[in-house]
């Protein structure tokens, strides 16, 4: 459910005016409803979106009721999520999310009106160091997943047992209920769609027809995965019930943090030291990439905190398969221990710069007392 914040205006919705009729609102509804159908708009998460959000939007708008509440109160009238204000009592999420069962191939019907249901999709997940990441790379994988139960093939009863007829749909598996125009057929919530009572359990699963097992899989990783990214297993998540089609796995990316690099999308950072001379001087540095060590060049005059850019060395696009650049910071390391002779050597410098003061220095100094001055 959309929180209340996020919610549109159901006339918007519609995109009818406050003053519209019964029948400009039907009409208005079933052109949506085709035009935002989950059929014809296949795989298309915006259009299911659409078709929900304007079947709810009729559902109120089209009961003088439930319209006059909303006019009144807007969404605040049917706080606690639709039909939780009315009198059905039946939410119109879950219907709909049956309907979307049917269409995107979960619910596809088998003989006697019953139905089966796609499987649950699960989680997983996969630990990266970031050259792997990199580079791409086969993992073994090992989660938990339900699996038809070897003992009643899925049935949950025990062999030679039949189980009894379900009374409330009289063994279809399916009720029906109404939602605004649409009367929609959904599984019935006694017998899951099963269309028969367990009365004699199997002993393997106690009447749930999976038992969870331990899966190994071996995941091929796409170069240039980051954090939280997922990998889809098409049809390794858990059976559906009754012999339904399995859900997905998705694998889930985690990136060891590396000593060294830091992230940032395709980019990575990296500090390297550099000392006093070679900052004054220029230098040429070794410096680590992902690709092992390389050269960089500075300039004479390099600053403490100044960032060279290393132009494709970061980490590839998954999708394209292009390179970010790898950023080097350089900062100026101060040693903390010095020989006799460095020491008179930079004694010499300093009474050099005191004697020579820069002219970009003595504006600092010069601001720097005005600053003391000040306070
Ligand atoms: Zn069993
Ligand atoms: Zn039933």
């Amino acid at each position: 459910m959309q929180t209340m914040a996020t919610k549109r205006d159901y006339y918007e919705v519609l995109g009818v005016g406050r003053t519209a009729s019964e029948s400009e609102i039907s009409r208005v509804y079933r052109k949506l409803a085709i035009k935002y159908h989950p059929d014809s708009n296949q795989n298309d998460d915006e259009a299911t979106r659409m078709f929900k959000e304007v079947a709810e939007a009729y559902e109120v708008l089209s009961d003088a009721q439930k319209r006059a509440a909303y006019d009144q109160y807007g969404h605040a009238a049917f706080q606690g999520g639709m039909g939780g204000g009315g009198s059905e009592g039946y939410d119109v999420g879950d219907i709909f999310e049956d309907i979307f069962d049917n269409f995107f191939g979960g619910g596809r019907r088998r003989g006697g009106g019953r139905r089966t249901r796609r499987g649950a999709d699960i989680k997983c997940q996969v630990t990266l160091t970031l050259n792997e990441a990199a580079t791409g790379v086969n993992k073994t994988v090992q989660f938990e997943r339900a699996e038809t139960c070897n003992g009643c093939r899925g049935s949950g009863s025990k062999p030679g047992s039949q189980g009894e007829t379900c009374r409330r749909c009289r063994g279809q598996g399916q009720v029906v209920q109404s939602a605004g125009i649409l009367r929609v057929q959904t599984t019935c919530p006694d017998c899951n769609g099963v269309g028969k009572i367990i009365t004699d359990p199997c002993n393997h699963c106690h009447g749930k027809g999976q038992t969870a097992k331990r899966v190994e899989l071996d995941v091929a990783i796409p170069a240039g995965v980051d954090d939280g990214m997922q990998v889809r297993l098409e049809g390794e998540g858990a059976p559906g019930p009754n012999g339904g089609p399995n859900g997905d796995c998705y694998c889930f990316i985690k990136i060891k943090p590396h000593p060294l690099f830091k992230r940032d999308g395709m980019d990575l950072f990296v500090e390297v030291p550099i000392s006093y001379t070679q900052a004054a001087l220029g230098a040429f540095l070794e410096i680590p990439t992902l690709d092992g060590p390389d050269k960089l060049t500075i300039s004479p005059g390099t600053q403490s905190g100044q960032v060279i850019k290393k132009k494709k060395r970061g980490m590839p696009d998954p999708r394209s398969g292009r390179r970010g650049d790898l950023l080097v910071q350089t900062y100026v390391e101060v040693p903390k221990r010095i020989s006799t002779q460095e020491e008179e050597l930079l004694r010499k410098l300093a009474e050099l710069e005191n004697s020579n003061v820069s002219p970009k220095r003595s504006s600092f100094i010069s601001k720097l007392k005005e600053y003391f001055l000040f306070f």
